[in-house]
């Protein structure tokens, strides 16, 4: 035993006397980027005094589905409103990022309010990259995207993604009440999108004691509320636990970054167009099995979050439970596109805790094709 890990520095694994103590992997370099988080039901309310901090004409961003919250945004904000532009797909297509540009600059606008889902916060991104318009992001899903420095534009059905410190949204505003509305079937996808970024935090290569009790309670508070929310149909409480587990979720993505699962997921959305949440749910269960024997840590944090001592199973059980999607099968992956798909998963090598191998992926992907239970852990 080295000093450093007889004095509980070192990454621990089980069989150590610490085992008590999962998740206080000692090394690690964390870089917490600044964020003013408003959070309350009923925080839109805030929406003035917040653009007054950012800026004097707010181009407010929407899908064409939001179009009428925002429209209602930017009358609450009269003058400091510089128009709507409610144009945001899926994906970021370069045509929709350009088009949003020309509307910022046409309009006058110096900074940019995003009211929607990861797809609405990603035309933000795509015009705060060009246009260093600082961005206050309202998000109505779960997926994340606000708290990230990452960008993704998709030009001739390919997407690029990047890191800039730019597109990093400086205020986020989390209302609750925006979220009422959501479709339990999306809800729930994107709730375990969320879950996905804690689960990979507490292995990624930065992972660290304090990412790995944010992600903890982030997957405590959304495994414990979707239950509820499923019961109940509509349940305040709910749905700011669930929110509040998708910041958790935003700041472990950011802070952590991922690993084997988000590589997967992005393949399978860029390449074989698979819907982004949905791809989530589907992979999180494989690719945390897959991982587990690597990550006792992780494991044991995960378990305590679901209260269970295998938690890939409860996991799965948990989304079949409660009606999410389980195969790639059933959103629309071909089983000809398996192949491609492990080669896709193979370029380009990046960190995972467990060696990546061409059978262990072909195995996962199998398993996650036909939505077979995962009964390892
Ligand atoms: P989304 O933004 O496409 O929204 C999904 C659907 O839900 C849309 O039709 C939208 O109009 C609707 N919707 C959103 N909020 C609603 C509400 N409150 N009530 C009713 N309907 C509502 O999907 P998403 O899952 O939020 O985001 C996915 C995108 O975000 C992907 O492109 C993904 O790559 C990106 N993303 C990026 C990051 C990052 O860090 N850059 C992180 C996570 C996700």
């Amino acid at each position: 035993m080295t000093a450093a890990s007889a004095a509980g520095y070192g990454k621990q694994t089980a069989g150590d006397e610490s085992e008590h103590l999962p998740g206080l992997s000692m090394h690690f370099i964390y870089e917490s980027a600044p964020a003013r988080v408003v959070f309350f039901a009923g925080a839109l309310s805030q929406l003035p005094a917040e653009v007054e901090r950012l800026g004097r004409r707010a181009l407010i961003l929407s899908t064409p589905g939001h179009r009428q919250l925002a429209d209602d945004v930017a009358r609450s904000l009269g003058a400091r409103s510089a128009g709507v532009f409610a144009g945001a797909m899926m994906h970021v297509p370069i045509q929709t990022a350009q088009a949003g540009r020309l509307a910022a600059r046409d309009l006058k606008a110096d900074c940019l309010v995003a009211i929607g889902g990861g797809s609405t916060t990603g035309l933000a991104k795509a015009i705060a990259l060009e246009l260093e318009l600082p961005i206050l992001a309202v998000p109505t899903t779960y997926a994340g995207s606000e708290l990230t420095a990452i960008w993704g534009l998709t030009e001739n059905s390919r997407k690029r993604t990047g890191v800039d410190p730019r597109v990093r949204p400086k205020t986020v505003l989390y209302d609750p009440e925006l979220t009422a509305g959501l479709p339990f079937a999306l809800s729930l996808t994107s709730a375990i999108n969320a879950v996905a970024h804690c689960v990979e935090a507490l292995y990624a290569q930065q992972a660290n004691p304090a990412l790995a009790a944010i992600a903890e309670e982030g997957i405590r508070l959304i495994a414990a509320s979707l239950p509820i929310l499923a019961l109940k149909g509509v349940d305040p409480t709910a749905r700011e636990r669930l929110l509040c587990g998708a910041w958790l979720g935003g700041i472990a993505l950011d802070g952590g970054g991922g690993a084997l699962h988000h590589k997967l997921c992005h393949t399978l959305g860029g390449s074989f167009n698979l819907p982004h949440a949905e791809t989530h749910t589907v992979v999180l269960p494989h690719a945390l099995a897959y991982n587990a024997p690597a990550v006792p840590e992780a494991i044991a944090r995960i378990g305590r979050a679901l209260e269970s001592n295998a938690p890939a199973g409860a996991l799965y059980d948990l989304i079949a439970k409660l009606g999410g999607p389980t195969s790639l099968r059933e959103l629309g992956m071909r089983a000809e596109d398996l192949e491609p798909a492990v080669e896709l998963a193979l370029q380009n090598p990046y960190y995972n805790p467990r060696p990546i191998t061409r059978d262990g992926v072909r195995a996962l992907l199998q398993a996650a094709f036909e939505g077979r239970r995962p009964t390892a852990t």
